[in-house]
Formats: C-alpha cells, sequence, structure tokens
C-alpha cells in the first residue's frame, strides 16, 4: 500500500529506503548540535555527499537543538542539506514534543525560503535520540499540516518522509493517514 496524500498544493508521501538514494531538491540530516557527522542517517548523509558537506558544518560551528542549518549537498541526489537538530528523548518532561515539533516547523520555514519543490525528512531523533517513533510521526505529521495551512501558496510541491524499514514506515504511514483523513483527494493502493 502506498503511504500518500495530496493536501492544498503539496502532495505529502513516504518512501521506504536509505535517504541518500532518494533523489529531491532538499534533504534533510537528523544532525547533532556540534555538526559533526555521527552515526545513522548523519553518518550516511556525510559518507555519501563527500567531505565538503562536513567542512561546511565545521564553518558554520553548531546549531542549536530544534534548529537547522543548510549545506550543499555535495555528491547527494539533492541541491541542498538541511541540517536539523532534533532532541533528545529523556522521559517526555523535558520539552521534547515541543522541541521536535521546532524543529519540524524550522525545517519546513527553511524550504520554503530555499525554493524547494520537494523535500525529504527522515524520522528526526527516533534513532540515537530514542524519541518514540509514534509521537514522533504525530508530531511531523501534524506540524506539516499546519506549514501547508499557513503557507499552502508557498509550501514545497512534495515532502518524503523516509523510513528506514517496514516498521517505520508503518508508523508513519498510519500518522499520515490519521493527520490528513479527512482532505483526501488523491489515494492509491
Ligand atoms: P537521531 O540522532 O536524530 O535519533 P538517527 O540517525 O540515529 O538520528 O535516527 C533517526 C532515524 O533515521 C531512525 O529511525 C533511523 O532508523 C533512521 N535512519 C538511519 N539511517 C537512515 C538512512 N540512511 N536513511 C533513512 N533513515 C535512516
Amino acid at each position: 500500500m502506498l503511504g500518500l496524500r495530496r493536501y492544498k498544493r503539496t502532495q505529502i508521501d513516504i518512501w521506504q529506503g536509505d535517504i541518500t538514494q532518494f533523489s529531491v531538491d532538499l534533504m534533510v540530516n537528523a544532525a547533532n548540535f556540534e555538526l559533526a557527522g555521527g552515526l545513522g542517517v548523519d553518518g550516511a548523509i556525510h559518507a555519501a555527499g563527500g567531505p565538503e558537506i562536513l567542512a561546511e558544518c565545521k564553518k558554520i560551528g553548531n546549531c542549536p537543538t530544534g534548529s537547522c542549518v543548510v549545506t550543499t549537498a555535495g555528491r547527494l541526489p539533492a541541491k541542498n542539506v538541511i541540517h536539523a537538530v532534533g532532541p533528545v528523548w529523556v522521559d517526555g518532561n523535558n520539552k521534547e514534543a515541543e522541541l521536535l515539533k521546532t524543529c519540524y516547523e524550522n525545517i519546513f520555514v527553511t524550504a520554503k525560503n530555499l525554493g524547494g519543490r520537494h523535500l525529504s525528512i527522515p524520522a528526526i531523533s527516533t534513532g540515537a535520540y530514542r524519541f518514540p517513533q509514534g509521537l514522533a510521526a504525530e508530531i511531523a505529521m501534524t506540524t506539516a499540516k499546519k506549514f501547508i495551512d499557513h503557507e499552502y501558496q508557498s509550501a514545497p510541491q512534495r515532502i518524503t518522509f523516509v523510513a528506514i524499514d517496514g516498521a517505520a514506515y508503518d508508523v508513519l504511514q498510519k500518522h499520515l493517514f490519521a493527520s490528513f483523513a479527512d482532505e483526501i483527494d488523491h489515494f492509491e493502493q
């Protein structure tokens, strides 16, 4: 089953696989405060993109939790990388949900300002940062919807949420369909 919705002027879909293999305008990285590269998505993006991305990150310095910075994309199939820093999940009482929401808001605003037509986003914070997948997916979808509601004329034409495996795909799909349930005008099965 495809995970796919169209809302106002934006297509929202889910793609399963390694984010570095998926061609877009703007690829989001789940980065860390030091912009130092790491494991997970971050490691994959720097490995596939090449050293110039890390060199740009070093020049920028760091990025507070909830914010993002932009670099070129090196050898990646994208124009730019948006390095977004999600929160580390502690116990849910440390503004984790609020910070992840802010992180997604900043990603969408940055994408809009860059004029990107197609944006890919991994499941930020749900790996090494241990954020619960379901809550993270809900925040991702509801924040996307709110953004499109406010910025539908300048929002990206396509937002692709990337799941590394089938379990992550199912979680994203559930929340995609829940958040955009009433606005279906395109649904494939
Ligand atoms: P964070 O530190 O923000 O938790 P991670 O990179 O550890 O970031 O994980 C974020 C999510 O991305 C996890 O669900 C992880 O399984 C997934 N992931 C890891 N590698 C890739 C990849 N190459 N492409 C897409 N998603 C990935």
